[in-house]
């Protein structure tokens, strides 16, 4: 079979050594059963989603008084589950620097007052607001790392006293994240972490508090146990993605990788007649490029030419056009290689 890249943004592609673990694995795991007939309570699960956590502890380096938490329904649910738990005056403060925390703020609004502190809608989101200089009496401040449909990313953080909320869906375990310096920070699973029906949430011991919450709702229902059926089958695959991360060297060594990959994507961009960047400076995700020709019909072209080379899924995020790569952790530097000689054959051909 011919090789294939996939650029998609999410689900997005993972390590083919994980995928063959788990090819051959599915049958019979274990105990003669496949893992997605095991129940969630069983020693054997039990000692994955053990394992799980311990990977993603020792390559986060999250302290012991963070608590991990394996939910469901994506990191939408937590543009609620944020506000409803952390709700202490009901003043929220946002960061609005792109069309995820656009979301996010319109779900919080469903729980009390929300503050814009920064927002760069005006520039289309092609850069990202400042960090706030004040910010007080808000029950936190909320902030997308690394915007996915845009492509930009926060490198710098404030100095404030107010609990930073970050969702980390598409940099988690791509780039060095400072877990301390978080009240909490959530991600949706499906980028660089495993399939799609687990998000995770590691939140600071000291913001978990009782709530009247239906149960599912509340942080504190999910510390240190399932509450219900997780997404076994994501669990299952994540705590194996975990375990090639840190074979290849960790999150340091995944983001020397992506600052490599995304660096020759970028000059291949920067020098390009024909294709450009969206984003430009230094807050350019590591992770996601938006990239164009400036003509709608040109980047369908190309889009259509790539596909026919082995190069899917570049077409940029529905609510924008254009074109993006996605260059997750398991994205290869020939991925990267082959695009930029794909974009140079059809600068050629249009000569
Ligand atoms: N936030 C960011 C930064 C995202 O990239 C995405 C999905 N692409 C979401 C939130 C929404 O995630 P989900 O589909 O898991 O709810």
């Amino acid at each position: 079979m011919a090789v294939v890249y996939n650029f998609s943004a999410g689900p997005g592609v993972l390590p083919e050594p994980v995928l063959r673990e788990v090819q051959a694995e599915f049958l019979s795991y274990k105990q003669g059963v496949s893992i997605v007939e095991m129940s969630h309570r069983s020693d054997t699960f039990g000692t994955i989603v053990e394992q799980l956590e311990t990977r993603l502890r020792r390559l986060m380096h999250i302290p012991d008084d963070y608590a991990v938490l394996f939910l469901q329904g994506g990191a939408t649910l937590q543009f609620s589950m944020v506000p409803m738990n952390l709700r202490e005056t009901g003043r929220f403060a946002y960061l609005d620097s792109g069309i995820w925390s656009k979301k996010a703020i319109a779900d919080a609004k469903h729980f009390g007052d929300v503050i814009v502190a920064g927002s760069s809608a005006a520039s289309n989101y092609g850069t990202i607001p400042d960090w706030p200089e004040h910010i007080q009496d808000v029950d936190y401040l909320h902030v997308t790392l690394n915007n996915t449909i845009e492509g930009t990313r926060y490198t710098k953080l404030p100095d404030t006293d107010v609990p930073l909320v970050a969702d980390v869906s598409s940099n988690i375990l791509a780039e060095a994240i400072d877990v301390q310096r978080y009240g909490l920070l959530y991600a949706g699973a499906q980028k660089n972490i495993g399939p799609a029906g687990l998000t995770l949430v590691i939140i600071r011991r000291d913001l978990i508090t009782e709530r009247d919450l239906p149960s599912y709702l509340a942080y504190s229902k999910h510390v240190d146990t399932l509450l219900n059926t997780p997404s076994t089958f994501s669990l299952y695959v994540a705590e194996r993605v975990l375990a090639w991360v840190e074979t290849e060297g960790g999150v340091e060594e995944m983001e020397r990788r992506n600052e490599k990959k995304s660096k020759l994507l970028y000059d291949a961009l920067d020098t390009s007649p024909l294709f450009y960047a969206l984003v430009s400076g230094k807050n350019r995700s590591l992770t996601n490029i938006p990239f164009t020709t400036g003509d709608d019909a040109t980047d369908e072209a190309f889009r259509q030419f790539a596909e026919t080379r082995g190069l899917i899924e570049l077409g940029g995020h529905r609510s924008v056009g254009g074109l993006r790569a996605s260059l997750y952790n398991a994205m290869p530097l020939e991925g990267v290689t082959r695009l930029i000689d794909v974009m140079h054959e059809f600068e050629q051909e249009g000569q």
